[in-house]
């Protein structure tokens, strides 16, 4: 099968041909009909997150089992349902997830997935069934994109009708999160970013307001002198968290959603820790469990009432690939889509 494989920190990607995987007891191989470049997988490509290589990228995808056609959207942090935070409701704190890369023969796999591949072979618990009816590439941005950036609204934050959010960084997780909040019945929706190209994005997905992020000093104008209610940092920056931070009111919440640096060292004031009266806390999955969240929002897109179309701006071939993580970040998501 063709793979886009990464062999090392800075090496250059490219798209290898591999031998199909085995799926091993208890697993089941998928063909894989889209997947997403998320920030994640250059994460991966720059080491950031301790990756083993060589790498086959990728882990927002959906596709069909083999043998029975079955559509699938994979799951890159299937939950074991028997450690402790399983059994306490939080199954995206599974002990048994979050491991950056897996080994599988030759090659690890990212997230336990390495779905911007042909095949994948993953364990069948790893697969969620959507209805045939739904396109392959929004499928595919179920299963990361969107659920993180529409599980940190509504259910990390619990974003109630009526409330102002601030959103830095407008790729495929912000713009979600920016999706999640105008179903949520926010009422400001200012959306923050570095690339003027992001504005029209940004009003497509529902945004009341787009401002640079060198003159986010204006956000405190537009949310009533105080601040804003909730702040969405989709970027993974201690100069971002540290913005988000600002730009919330006393009593405010701020959710970080991005997956930053382990030496990238967030500073905040003791005082204003205090003082501020803030909620700071991180999103990880969008605090969701995939199998029982990702089948209510394929039907939510199925009946209309949740449009995902402003997420994808590029849809390419699994060859064009390497050159789509060199220009990574200029759109929302692009999704690599197989014959
Ligand atoms: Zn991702
Ligand atoms: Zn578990």
């Amino acid at each position: 099968m063709k793979a886009l494989v990464c062999r090392g920190v800075g090496e250059p990607l490219r798209v290898e041909q591999i031998p199909d995987p085995v799926p091993g007891e208890g697993e089941v191989l998928v063909r894989v009909r889209a997947a997403g470049i998320c920030h994640s997988d250059l994460s991966m490509v720059n080491g950031i997150l301790f990756p083993l290589y060589p790498l086959i990228l990728g882990h927002e995808a959906a596709g069909e089992v083999v043998g029975t056609g079955e559509h699938v959207v994979l799951n890159w942090a299937p939950p074991c349902r028997a450690c402790w935070a399983c059994l306490h409701g939080e199954p995206w704190l599974c002990s048994t997830t979050g491991v950056a890369s897996t080994p599988r023969g030759d090659w690890h796999v990212t997230l336990g997935l390495g779905a911007l591949a042909e095949l994948v072979a993953v364990p069948r618990k790893a697969l969620i069934p959507v209805p045939e009816e739904l396109p392959f590439p929004t499928a595919a941005l179920l299963g990361c994109a969107v659920l993180t950036g529409l599980g940190a609204v509504q259910r990390t934050a619990e974003v109630a009708p009526g409330e102002s959010a601030v959103v830095i960084g407008l790729g495929g997780v912000g713009l979600s999160a920016v999706i999640g909040l105008k179903s949520a019945g926010a009422g400001s929706i200012i959306a923050v970013d570095v690339s003027e190209a992001k504005r029209e994005l940004a009003f497509a997905a529902g945004a009341t307001d787009f401002v640079m992020f060198d003159e986010v000093k204006s956000i405190r104008g537009l949310t009533g002198g105080r601040g804003a209610d909730h702040a969405f940092e989709c970027v993974g920056r201690s100069q971002t968290i540290q913005a988000a931070w600002k730009l919330t009111r006393r009593g405010g919440k701020v959710t970080v959603v991005g997956m930053g640096a382990k030496d990238d060292m967030v500073s905040l004031g003791a005082l204003d820790i205090f003082h501020s009266a803030r909620t700071l806390r991180s999103s990880v999955y969008g605090s969701s469990d995939p199998d029982r969240d990702l089948p209510a929002l394929a039907a939510a897109v199925l009946d209309g009432s949740l449009d995902l179309s402003p997420l994808i701006t590029a849809t390419i071939g699994l060859d064009q690939a390497p050159h789509a993580f060199a220009t990574l970040g200029s759109g929302a998501r692009t999704v690599v889509t197989f014959p």
